[in-house]
């Protein structure tokens, strides 16, 4: 299946796309431009770019990627268009991408988890367990002094927790 392409916008190399400016729609609730940016932000990395996008309209750098849910592809930064400019595409755009946002968060919802594997896992060993030796340690510090082989083959210089920064060796 090809999916289908949206939010790629106009540039000198590509002049046939529409402009998002020419799609503002101030009328556009937050709570919805939200709750589509939070599921534009959830799509699966499909390709990665050398060069950052710019916003067409605030020209801040907005993503050098596309994502997919399978269905759709559009480019990392759409959200970013649909949440802070209130760009759709009017009478297109949002009753597609709506309607299977919805859907999509609807099946998440009432989806049931599996935890048997999670719970399976906590007797494994954990690095920052309390022993007798960390006890009593901070979080830091209990990483920290897990980390010290690795600081040693490395053979750099030792910092320690709070220090200014200096190495002493
Ligand atoms: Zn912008």
């Amino acid at each position: 299946m090809r999916p289908k392409a949206l939010g790629f916008w106009y540039s000198p190399e590509s002049p046939g796309l529409p402009h998002p400016s020419a799609l503002i729609d101030p009328d556009w609730s937050e709570s919805e431009r939200s709750m589509i940016f939070d599921c534009l932000e959830g799509g699966q990395l499909a390709r990665r770019f050398m060069g950052v996008s710019s916003c067409r309209i605030c020209g801040i750098p907005n993503g050098s990627a596309e994502l997919t849910d399978g269905e759709f592809i559009w480019p990392a930064g759409l959200g970013h268009y649909m949440l802070e400019h209130s760009v759709r595409r009017r009478g297109r755009l949002p009753p597609a991408l709506l309607r299977h946002a919805l859907v999509r968060l609807a099946d998440l919802e009432e989806a049931s988890t599996d935890r048997s594997w999670w719970l399976a896992t906590r007797t494994m060993a954990c690095p920052w367990t309390p022993t007798a030796a960390n006890s009593g340690r901070s979080l830091s510090a209990r990483l920290y002094a897990d980390a010290e082989p690795f600081r040693r083959r490395r053979g750099g210089g030792v910092r320690t927790p709070g220090s200014t920064g200096k190495t002493q060796s």
